[in-house]
């Protein structure tokens, strides 16, 4: 049996591609290896995904996204992508171990935030360590936070936490910062955020929750104490099986316009795993449907041909 579309990843994309092709008849599953949802399962708190007056959290969401592809007949297979073979037709996917083939496939295998890789992220992921501050900010209304990272996400998170913290920190490990000016020179017109550069996080401690940071400074090892430390270092996209096959860009990203035709034909990629500006649950899920509009456009194509 070959699958009209194969959609690789069930976040917000993924499952709204699923929803819009199954909607228009076609033969769809999903492949995904942790939960319906994918990267928005870890996050605690939705606001801003319309249609929730009170928020909904990231489980909840991702549950309610693959219930309603299932309900039109979208498949999810459960398991591990080892191998994709793009120019293939049909172009075919190893998910541990078996091969599955389809007519088109949509790439929607997001990008995960790039770890400090300390002692103490991990342990304490959800209790005071986060990677979002527009998501969990709220969470730490009055209360002391830092940010780890330099570039415009580390900045503009500062700022963000600025509005509701008591006390914002933000550590970069150089002196300089590769964030644009206007945001450098806006931090400066915070009088509640204080820059500590040249330090590196080495440890975040607490037991239950967060409640310090020891940094690698010149100075020598520094404790401060906080309640929460964002981690704003980067998104690595989920992009390695697809590397020599279709065009990336230097950060790894798949080249698609808005249009999510990726460079191969009967290649399409949607979320957060594409070249594009605003990476949000709901930017995911447009694309998704348009993913899901331009594959159709091509079955029919080599329908009648
Ligand atoms: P980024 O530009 O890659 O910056 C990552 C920052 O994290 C850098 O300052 C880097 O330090 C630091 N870093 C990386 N690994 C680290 C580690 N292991 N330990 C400590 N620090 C580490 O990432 P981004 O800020 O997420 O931005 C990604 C892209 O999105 C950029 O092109 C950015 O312009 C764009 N963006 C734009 C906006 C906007 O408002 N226009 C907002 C957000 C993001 P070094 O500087 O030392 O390398």
């Amino acid at each position: 049996m070959i699958y009209d579309i194969l959609i690789l990843g069930g976040g917000p994309a993924g499952y709204t591609a699923a929803l819009y092709a199954t909607r228009a008849g076609r033969r769809v599953a999903v492949v995904e290896r942790m939960a319906s949802g994918g990267q928005m399962c870890l996050t605690a708190q939705i606001d801003n995904y319309p249609g929730f007056p009170e928020g909904v959290d990231g489980n909840t969401l991702g549950g309610y996204f693959e219930a309603q592809a299932r309900r039109f007949g979208g498949e999810t297979v459960w398991g591990e992508i080892e191998k994709v073979d793009l120019a293939s037709d049909p172009k075919r996917v190893t998910v541990d171990g078996s091969e599955y083939e389809a007519w088109a496939i949509i790439i929607a295998t997001g990008a995960t935030h790039r770890h400090l890789d300390v002692e103490g992220e991990e342990r304490l992921l959800g209790r005071g360590v986060g990677y979002c501050a527009a998501c969990d900010g709220m969470l730490f209304r009055g209360k002391r936070v830092a940010v780890v990272g330099g570039g415009d996400s580390a900045v503009g998170d500062a700022l963000i936490l600025s509005e509701l913290c008591e006390q914002v920190t933000l550590i970069h490990r150089r002196a300089e910062f590769r964030a644009a000016r206007v945001l450098t020179e806006a931090l400066k017109r915070k009088e509640n955020i204080t820059l500590r550069t040249e330090s590196r996080v080495k440890t975040i401690c607490g037991e239950k929750k967060v409640e310090a940071v020891e940094l690698e400074t010149p100075r020598g090892i520094e404790r401060l104490a906080l309640d929460g430390v964002f981690i704003s270092v980067g998104r690595e996209p989920a992009t390695v099986l697809f590397s020599g096959q279709l065009s990336l860009d230097e950060a790894g990203y798949v080249i698609a316009g808005e249009d999510t035709k990726a460079s191969l034909p009967g290649v399409f990629a949607a979320g957060d795993v594409r070249t594009k500006t605003v990476r949000q649950v709901i930017t995911a899920a447009a694309d998704g449907a348009v993913a899901a509009h331009a594959a159709e456009e091509y079955l029919n194509a080599i329908d009648r041909g």
